[in-house]
């Protein structure tokens, strides 16, 4: 991945992308002091992309750091990577991190070094694949209280027990694993959130200890505009037989459709796949700001 052609954002100046390196004394490395932002453009505009900037900035300063670019210079960053990319439709990740000038757990000087690259992930704009729903393991870790993590960051650290449950889920044959939380309440998936439906109504987790996705607001205003009722609350892993619908959301997932949870099935229906259209429409460029989320 490091070796290819284009050019990546780094501190301020576009680098190509093989040059865009950084010192093996990195704070960021060795004591996670890093955040990162996953975006995607439609048709050469960035969805939300100052809703992302706010939260990449916010993500640093609850790690105790600043990103040295206002908003708008991050969201100016962002499309000139893709315009010199030549990229329309790309995922964009932005990432932030400290430097190598001090190699202890303190990092008070160490410089904030900011990059921004672009690649093509495809969404999966088939309906009808789309629509099989895919099947999700449970992960043996839980996201942590809150008060032993910054839950609220999207920091680089807080992922690597994502990492793990990915890859057991994938050893096991699932695409992906839902994770509960500390109190063992159902709270998320390994890169996306989710969402249940029954009788007519969507039931998710409350966003209280894992990130309150930029595409969870999103879904959750569509939903509220057809006039469907939005519950956020405790969902118990016992409620699972529950539902009949179940979807994830996020950047990369979009609105991904859920077939099974670790034996308990679930049929893709009507609610789940007028979201899918409604959201389809909203991320292209002109309707994000117009539409009800
Ligand atoms: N939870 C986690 C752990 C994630 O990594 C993501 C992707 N950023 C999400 C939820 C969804 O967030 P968003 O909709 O802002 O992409």
């Amino acid at each position: 991945f490091d070796q290819r052609d284009g050019y990546i954002w780094f501190d301020g100046h576009l680098a190509p992308w093989a040059d865009a390196k950084l010192h093996v004394l990195s704070h960021g490395l060795h004591y996670g002091g890093a955040v990162f932002e996953g975006e995607r453009a439609y048709g050469g505009s960035v969805f939300k992309s100052s809703e992302h900037s706010a939260r990449f900035r916010r993500s640093a300063e609850i790690l105790d750091f600043t990103i040295p670019y206002s908003i708008e210079e991050i969201d100016a960053a962002k499309l000139l990577v893709l315009e010199k990319n030549g990229m329309k439709d790309a995922y964009v990740r932005p990432v932030a991190w400290r430097g190598s000038e001090m190699m202890a757990v303190a990092a008070q000087s160490a410089t904030i070094h900011v990059a921004i690259a672009a690649w093509e992930w495809p969404s999966m704009f088939d309906m009808a694949t789309k629509m099989k729903g895919i099947r999700l393991d449970i992960a043996e870790y839980r996201r942590p209280d809150p008060r032993t993590v910054p839950s609220l960051s999207k920091a680089a650290g807080l992922y690597m027990i994502c990492t793990v449950s990915k890859h057991r889920a994938e050893r096991r044959g699932y695409a992906d694993a839902l994770m509960l939380d500390w109190e063992g309440r159902v709270a998320e998936c390994t890169g996306a959130n989710v969402f249940f439906i029954r009788d007519g109504q969507i039931h998710t987790p409350l966003a209280d200890c894992f990130l309150d996705g930029i595409t969870r607001q999103t879904v959750i205003g569509l939903a509220k505009a057809r006039g469907i009722e939005v519950i956020e609350r405790r969902i118990m892993p016992e409620e699972l037989d529950a539902f009949s619908e179940c979807f994830l959301t996020g950047t990369a997932a979009e609105v991904t459709p859920v077939a099974e949870i670790l034996g308990h099935h679930y049929t893709p229906g009507a609610i789940t796949r007028s979201l899918i259209e409604d959201f389809n429409q909203v991320v292209q460029p002109g309707q994000g700001r117009s539409a009800a989320a």
